[in-house]
């Protein structure tokens, strides 16, 4: 639209137009730490560095860091590795699900209230350094682009709703989108139900994971409701074969469900990157499955996937 100014996401070094995002990788980790993957945290920068770097030269054009409050997060960080490598780089605010965060953690106590501050807090002003374990310490420059939620299998726990209405309540004042952890693909509908009760409009929903249980059928119901998808398991191989995955991508292309799906990797752990000696690492996306997605479906419908749906999906929208 004519003399309507560019939509915008906002990245740890400042806001960006969406057209400079290029194939996004719309869920992935460069530093984490989490008591549920004891022995597999990352925090060393030059490693993830060199790893930002390896996906970057692999054709990714932005990374979206979903590491939520509690989990390692690091956002000064996640600012020396987007400006030594010159990769955008969007970073999250928001809560996981309970698995994450040990017995006594303040994200139990907190109210809803205080929940939502702190995610508007990160959004607004900029991520918080060390999570409020230390409240003294003062924001870091970078803010959040983001907002990542989480329940559990089949269910939410009580803790884990008060902390999705928060993330909502960060949404709509911010004007971000949402992306839900869901556990092995499932509960998907529920989070819908539950993150529009709050008044989230479905565009601004994405889950993830959702490609743990490929069951197509369900995939092509939660994408009618206007909800994006993102798929993660690429590389997989202990889940099962890539090919599997193909057949999925495939299916909802070819029901016309190919604007609401997203790829991450959602690598989340030491032993997954080969920055610290494991793999597949963060080249496996676009060096060795894209291409096969590619033969699958086509550049166009592939490059929607990679670009013109994370570039609608995270551009920030004015508040309602
Ligand atoms: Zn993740």
């Amino acid at each position: 639209m004519r003399g309507m100014p560019e939509p915008q996401v906002m990245t740890v070094t400042g806001p960006m137009p969406v057209s400079a995002l290029g194939v996004v990788d719309a869920h992935d980790h460069l530093f984490l730490r989490t008591p549920a993957l004891p022995g597999d945290e990352f925090d060393d920068v030059e490693r993830s560095t060199a790893e930002a770097a390896d996906g970057r030269a692999s054709g990714i054009g932005t990374i979206v860091d979903m590491t939520p409050i509690g989990l390692g997060r690091r956002p000064n960080l996640l600012r020396a590795v987007s400006e030594a490598t010159g990769i955008p780089i969007i970073g999250a605010t928001g809560y996981h699900r309970d698995a994450h965060y040990p017995r006594g953690h303040w994200v139990y106590d907190a109210s809803v209230d205080e929940l939502a501050e702190r995610v508007v807090s990160d959004l607004e002003i900029g991520m918080h350094p060390a999570d409020w374990t230390d409240p003294e310490a003062a924001p870091d420059a970078a803010r959040a682009g983001a907002i990542k939620a989480g329940a559990s299998y089949h269910h939410a726990s009580d803790p884990e709703r008060r902390r999705l209405e928060a993330c909502a309540i960060g949404s709509l004042r911010c004007g971000v989108p949402i992306l839900v952890h869901t556990e092995i693909g499932t509960f998907g509908h529920e989070i819908v139900d539950l993150l529009t009760g709050f008044g989230v409009a479905p565009a601004r929903i994405i889950l993830a994971h959702l490609d743990r249980n490929p069951d197509a059928e369900l995939h092509a119901e939660i994408a009618e409701r206007g909800v994006s998808l993102e798929y993660d398991t690429m590389g997989r191989t202990k889940y099962r074969p890539d090919s599997d995955l193909l057949d999925l991508i495939e299916r909802m292309v070819g029901n016309g469900h190919g604007e609401r799906l997203l790829f991450g990797q959602d690598i989340g752990r030491r032993s997954m990157l080969r920055a610290y000696g494991g793999g597949p690492g963060l080249r496996y996306l676009m060096g060795t499955f894209v291409p096969r997605v590619r033969r699958r479906i086509g550049d166009d419908a592939t490059d929607a996937v990679l670009v013109a749906n994370p570039a609608r999906v995270f551009a920030i929208e004015a508040p309602a």
